[in-house]
């Protein structure tokens, strides 16, 4: 079976990187096509610590382009997705004989401040732990600390909302399509994807773009038959989540006594986030999971600062991914650099081939950018770039007007209790309206899943965001995974084996 279509670009993967680039070019008038092996953001874009942030870590490592580029993005970010992107204070305690002393964190922090892009978000400031709320749950030894501003993001919600926005301006987007090979043929590639039922097209393209993250070196080798196959270094982070540990909107910023750092982050509204590890990995990133050790590690690092411990039995869930940085050589994984490199290959007539090594998330709109000047130098450029000032998907409401959304869906749905309508607000944005469409009481959104999730939101995640498994839609599209039972659960699988493909064949 073949797509037919002589597309100008193929891309290989659909996490934050392809999608990102998928996106831009699609906008920009290029014909793009996009596979991704299993559903979106199901590498390591869902597994990350979710922040859009300049990481004020990488100054240590003297990474300065990075950290602009990455502090400039924080404010485009947040005007593109006020719904699921908004600033987050953090807090960060000291203590005399610390880790780091507390003027160079203080330097780093004005640098942080100052290197560009600070418009929205407030400057720092010292807080005196004794009176500040945020010393309450930590250990007495901390009396004072530094508070910044950074952002936080729905990591798997921006990658599917980056799908939808290039499906909407014409990129044909395959999930659960695995590119099984693509070689040269005349003047274009010859690219073959097998989809969930073992069916295999083939598809065309003037270039192809590999953005499979940490498998990215496993592409070159298995789907191009390259040799040139070690450009990643795969580093293993894990994070667990726990009952909420604190009542703050604010989150924290811990420094380990082996100079790590590590996050502890409001979460989900009754939960606490805590990660991330470091440590390099050589397995297969589909089978990853926490290991004990990084348990220990976690629990005993935030029990340095929590007056009230954190201990193994107090985990109610835990995600572990693996960093594809491109390596540089570097000794110990927390060095390795967190910047992306783009390589272009080809010789002059071969249609070109764009492999994509490392990258976050913070500065995924720029990689599209720098990627899309690639592509135009090798097969023609096409259209500027257009993405820092273009909403993604539900994200047309002001920056600061979540709150403003809230209300008026309540307004119009009434029986929406606050809890509901703001999470409605924050995964879907002025979308939530649509999605409830007519529905004048609870009955009308259909069956109850449990936590907060009806019939309405799985039908419209199925129709419109290629949701297939109740994975998907309970730690992806959603984080109600959290308040599911295992028979609620159970329910929604055997819900979806009926509706998934009577409505995706539509
Ligand atoms: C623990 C941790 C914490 C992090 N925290 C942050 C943070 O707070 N802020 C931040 O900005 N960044 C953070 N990052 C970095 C960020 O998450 C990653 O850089 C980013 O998600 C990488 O995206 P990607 O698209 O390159 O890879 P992925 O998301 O892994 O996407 C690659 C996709 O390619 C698909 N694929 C592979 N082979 C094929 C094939 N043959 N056919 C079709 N599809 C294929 C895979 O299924 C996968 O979905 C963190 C990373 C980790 C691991």
């Amino acid at each position: 079976m073949s797509d037919g279509t002589m597309h100008d670009l193929f891309v290989i993967g659909g996490g934050i990187n392809g999608c990102g680039i998928a996106r831009d070019a699609a906008g920009r008038g290029y014909s793009v096509a996009l596979a991704e092996m299993n559903d979106f953001a199901s590498g390591t874009s869902s597994a990350s610590t979710k922040l859009i942030h300049g990481g004020l870590r990488y100054l240590e490592h003297y990474e300065f382009r990075l950290v602009r580029e990455a502090l400039m993005e924080r404010e485009i970010l947040w005007t593109m997705a006020p719904h699921i992107i908004w600033p987050m204070r953090f807090v960060l305690p000291f203590q005399k004989g610390g880790v780091r002393p507390a003027w160079l964190v203080r330097l780093g922090l004005f640098l942080y401040d100052h290197l560009g892009g600070r418009k929205l978000l407030p400057a720092t400031r010292t807080l005196d732990l004794k009176r500040d709320p945020a010393g309450r749950p930590l250990k007495p030894i901390f009396r004072k600390a530094f508070e910044y501003s950074d952002g936080w993001v729905d990591d798997a919600r921006l990658v599917v909302l980056n799908a939808r926005d290039a499906a909407e301006r014409g990129a044909f987007i395959l999930n659960r399509a695995q590119v099984l090979s693509a070689r040269r043929e005349g003047k274009g590639w010859r690219i073959e994807t097998r989809d969930a039922q073992g069916r295999v097209s083939t598809h065309q393209a003037r270039m192809l773009v590999n953005a499979a993250g940490p498998w990215v070196d496993q592409v070159l080798a298995g789907v191009l038959a390259r040799n040139d196959v070690r450009n990643v270094r795969l580093v293993q982070g894990s994070h667990i989540v726990v009952r909420r540990k604190f009542a703050d909107p604010r989150a924290y910023f811990f420094q380990n006594p082996d100079g790590r750092i590590m996050f502890a982050i409001p979460y989900e509204d009754d939960f606490t986030l805590i990660g991330t590890t470091d440590r390099d990995f050589t397995g297969d990133p589909r089978k990853i999971a926490i290991t004990g050790e990084e348990v220990d590690y976690l629990c005993r690092a935030a029990s340095e600062y929590f007056a009230d411990p954190v201990r193994p039995e107090d985990i109610v869930w835990s995600y572990s991914g693996v960093r594809p940085l491109f390596d540089d050589g570097a000794s110990k994984a927390q060095e390795a650099t967190r910047d992306y490199v783009l390589k272009l290959d080809g010789s002059e007539g071969e249609p070109p081939l764009l492999n994509v090594f490392g990258g976050k998330l913070t500065t995924y709109r720029r990689l599209a950018e720098h990627a899309l000047e690639k592509i135009g130098e090798a097969i023609g450029a096409k259209g500027p770039a257009w993405t820092a000032g273009a909403r993604l998907p539900g994200g047309d409401f002001p920056v600061e007007g979540a709150g403003g959304e809230v209300k008026a869906l309540r307004g119009r749905f009434p029986f929406l209790s606050q809890r509901h309508a703001e999470r409605l607000v924050r995964c879907y944005g002025s979308d939530a309206a649509k999605m409830l469409h007519a529905a004048r009481d609870a009955s009308d959104l259909g069956r109850h899943f449990g936590g907060t999730l009806y019939e309405a939101e799985v039908l419209w995640l199925v129709e419109r965001e290629w949701a297939v498994t109740a994975q998907d839609i309970l730690w992806r599209r959603t984080k109600q995974g959290l308040f599911l039972s295992q028979d609620e659960v159970a329910a929604l699988e055997s819900y979806l084996e009926g509706v998934v493909g009577r409505l995706q064949a539509v």
